[in-house]
């Protein structure tokens, strides 16, 4: 195995350690050493550039990745869900299941190279019926001549690089009634069985998990819901839900009336006879669970995110900022949630509601509507936050021996700057994260082949 030995003006490294200049030692795709120390010469010297961990993105939906702009909000949440159910009707209609996989593994394709060329080392995907483990692309083929012996240990180090972002599946269950509740649940079964018995199992495998994601409160059947989430309990996985994200949802779990009601009435769906849980019980059921994320979570009360709060040892709130604006909610409360002690992480959601999966660009736009939120706190809930958020802190947020060798860079200010003041340039001129492997950035830099 070789070993790469990068330098450059500034190192991240994780919250309050900055080196500044900095090495950072990569060996067989890990790190293993991150230091102020300039006494060994470089493989490569980056110069004036910042070096950051490969982002987290906890939350998003790669299904929707074709699409070239977001559906419009609608004038109420059921619409803009309206628009997503004909969008994949539309793309699913009259083709056989091979096909519709297929379809689903070009979209994740490219949402997995978008992701990676915003800097992304591993995310959460909501993977939705007929999914499959074949859905998950390989990593580039292309980049396989170079991982040959006689490559350079740059070149062998780039090929690692290229296999990420990593991905952790959450298997969407959804259904109001029993028989698509069925369906649900044996596709998942299939795909536990399938993951089980190693058919995923090659060396470069990207996928990292099989979660567990009961849809919403209004599209899983309360009884669905809780046996999914004592499945999650007693299979140690993680659990994503969406929750209290629009005032139609909470309007419909409360009263059983609005928009949701007339969307269900019009489906044939008898909406006297579902069973509408609160916003409690689903945090109280999410809570049963070793590690949940609950998504959204626009419109949480003062006294439910109390509870939330008792069970932050395992509950995480994934908020979209970019998504939320898209659809004018109201202010994220998310001073709220930050001084109940509970971790916020952000993540982009789907190009249904986004126009990209730029992470970075959720944390400026954080930044922007959020005065409390430090660069430091920003930067957290795209790194090592959002990587406890999925249970995958020894790996991935931080630049630290043993975690995977997933880097990104920025261009630095032109003078040095003490860490706080670094962190906040880095938000005000970076658009975007680079790649530490990108090409060009390399050539530029003079990078020997
Ligand atoms: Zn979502």
């Amino acid at each position: 195995m070789h070993t790469v030995r990068i330098q450059a003006a500034a190192i991240v490294a994780r919250r309050d350690q900055v080196f500044q200049p900095g090495q950072v030692v990569i060996h067989g795709g890990q790190i293993v050493e991150v230091t102020s120390r300039l006494d060994q010469r470089p493989d490569v010297d980056l110069g004036e550039q910042v070096i950051l961990p490969g982002l987290v993105n906890p939350h998003t939906h790669l299904e929707f990745c074709q699409l070239s702009q977001p559906f419009p909000s609608g004038s109420n949440f059921p619409q803009w869900i309206s628009s997503v159910v004909n969008y994949r009707r539309q793309r699913d209609s009259g083709k056989e299941l091979e096909q519709i996989r297929e379809d689903l593994r070009c979209s994740i394709e490219a949402g997995l190279a978008e992701s990676r060329d915003f800097g992304v080392a591993t995310l959460c995907d909501i993977a939705t019926m007929p999914w499959s483990l074949e859905c998950l692309p390989d990593f580039d083929r292309s980049m396989r001549s170079m991982d040959s012996p006689d490559a350079s240990a740059w070149d062998r180090s780039r090929v690692l690089q290229h296999r990420f972002p990593t991905v952790v599946a959450a298997l969407e269950q959804i259904g109001l009634d029993e028989n698509r509740g069925a369906q649900s649940d044996a596709w998942r079964r299939e795909i536990e069985q399938q993951y089980q018995t190693g058919q995923a199992s090659t060396s470069d495998r990207r996928l990292l998990e099989i979660a567990l994601s009961p849809h919403a409160p209004y599209s899983t059947a309360w009884s669905f819901f809780t046996a999914v989430v004592q499945i999650a309990k007693s299979s140690d996985r993680l659990l994503v839900t969406h929750l209290a994200e629009s005032q139609d949802e909470l309007q419909w779990l409360r009263d059983g009336t609005g928009a949701f009601r007339d969307v269900f009435e019009r489906l044939g769906i008898r909406a006297s006879e579902i069973q509408r849980p609160t916003v409690t019980e689903v945090i109280e059921q999410l809570a049963g669970a070793p590690r949940s994320l609950l998504v959204h979570g626009n419109y949480l009360t003062d006294q439910e995110i109390q509870i939330v709060a008792k069970h932050r040892d395992r509950m995480r709130v994934a908020y979209c900022p970019r998504t939320h604006s898209h659809f004018g909610h109201e202010e994220y409360p998310l001073e709220k949630l930050r001084r109940a002690g509970i971790d916020v992480v952000l993540g982009t959601d789907s190009r249904a509601s986004n126009p990209d999966l730029n992470l970075w660009q959720e944390a400026r736009h954080a930044l922007s509507l959020h005065k409390s939120l430090s660069p430091w706190d920003a930067l957290e809930t795209i790194t090592l936050g959002a990587s406890q958020s999925l249970g995958l802190h020894h790996r991935y947020g931080a630049i630290a021996p043993g975690f995977d060798a997933v880097l990104c860079v920025a261009t630095a200010p032109k003078k040095k700057l003490i860490s706080t003041e670094l962190i906040e340039f880095l938000f005000e001129n970076n658009h975007r994260l680079i790649p530490l492997w990108q090409e060009r950035l390399l050539h530029d830099k003079g990078a020997s082949r």
